[in-house]
């Protein structure tokens, strides 16, 4: 019918039919999830980590370990490109394994270097994906027994998104990740549609402020207001603040002056990989417990 193309494909030389648009799409999602496939099991992919930086003090209070995929042919492929379509084929699910082992093997690793147990913790993301479909406090409990890690050295970050569907199942959920002494945190919070209600079931430690409100801060009074809100609203509900995207020393002190915990961003480091970050912490020191 009218909506259907012909296309003569000019690698193969063989036609192909499909909705305009659509067959494009998924055929190039297909090829990269084949791909993604192939880089997971090739171990492609590697893990950085982001400094989180306690503003008062400028020490290292811990990483967030982000996903980097560098292909072969095409160079670096962006989270935001690959994890949807890991999420859509159900490999965010090898892929969020491997991010917790790694990050638990890299503490390790550093606790080996240090020859003592370093007051730091990793941050991981845990997508929706995750939460929906398997046991993640399972997975978690195995990789702390492996590497020798105690589970209050791990945060989760999980999404508002993966609360609203049911917010019953995600509170017992992340119950079972805090009986392993885990702490969670809520990413980029205010860019979802979660109730204050049903963040107020959850067993949430940490309130990341999405980059979004911190960027604008500069030239915008309502983004400052909302800022001011989230880190009153934290403090109410006992939880501790972490703002993303800080870019430059003006916002690490405004967000300082407001009462912010942590900041995290490029005005105190990129992701770097495990060796630079072990030497950015013995560099700037770590939190030390209070
Ligand atoms: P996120 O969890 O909110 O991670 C923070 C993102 O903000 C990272 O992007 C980081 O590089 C970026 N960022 C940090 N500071 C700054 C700054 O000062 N300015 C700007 N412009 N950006 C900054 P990245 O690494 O590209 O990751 C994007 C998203 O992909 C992450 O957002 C997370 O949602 C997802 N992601 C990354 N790795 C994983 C993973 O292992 N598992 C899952 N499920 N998702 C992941
Ligand atoms: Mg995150
Ligand atoms: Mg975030
Ligand atoms: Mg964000």
């Amino acid at each position: 019918h009218g909506q259907v193309a012909l296309k003569q494909a000019k690698k193969s030389g063989r036609i192909e039919i499909y909705q305009p648009g659509e067959l494009a799409h998924a055929r190039r999602g297909l090829r990269m999830e084949t791909e993604l496939r192939q880089a997971i099991d090739n171990g492609e992919i590697r893990f950085d980590f982001q400094p989180l930086v306690e503003l008062r003090s400028g020490r290292v209070a811990g990483f967030e370990a982000l996903a980097r995929w560098s292909h072969p042919e095409r160079g670096a492929i962006q989270p935001a490109d690959f994890i949807p379509v890991a999420e859509e084929s159900g490999l965010i699910l090898p892929l969020g394994q491997l991010a917790i082992d790694t990050a638990l093997r890299t503490l390790a690793d550093w606790d080996r270097q240090a020859g003592s147990t370093l007051p730091v913790y990793i941050s991981v993301n845990v997508s929706p994906v995750q939460l929906a479909r398997e046991s993640v406090a399972t997975v978690v409990s195995d990789a702390l027994a492996r590497h020798g890690i105690d589970g209050s050295r791990l945060t989760l970050e999980v999404t508002e998104s993966s609360i609203i569907a049911d917010p019953d199942r995600a509170a017992r959920l992340l119950g079972e990740l805090k009986a392993h002494s885990c702490r969670i945190a809520m990413d980029d919070f205010g860019t979802g549609y979660s109730s204050l209600a049903s963040l107020q079931k959850l067993p949430i430690d940490v309130l990341k402020i999405d980059r979004q409100f911190v960027a604008a801060m500069h030239d915008d009074r309502d983004s400052t207001a909302i800022v001011r809100a989230i880190l009153a609203m934290a403090s109410a509900l006992g939880m501790k603040t972490i703002a993303e995207g800080i870019e430059d020393q003006s916002a690490a002190n405004l967000l300082d002056v407001l009462g912010c915990d942590i900041g995290q961003g490029f005005w105190f480091a990129r992701a770097i990989q495990a060796d630079a970050a072990f030497a950015f912490l013995q560099q700037h020191g770590f939190k030390r417990a209070a």
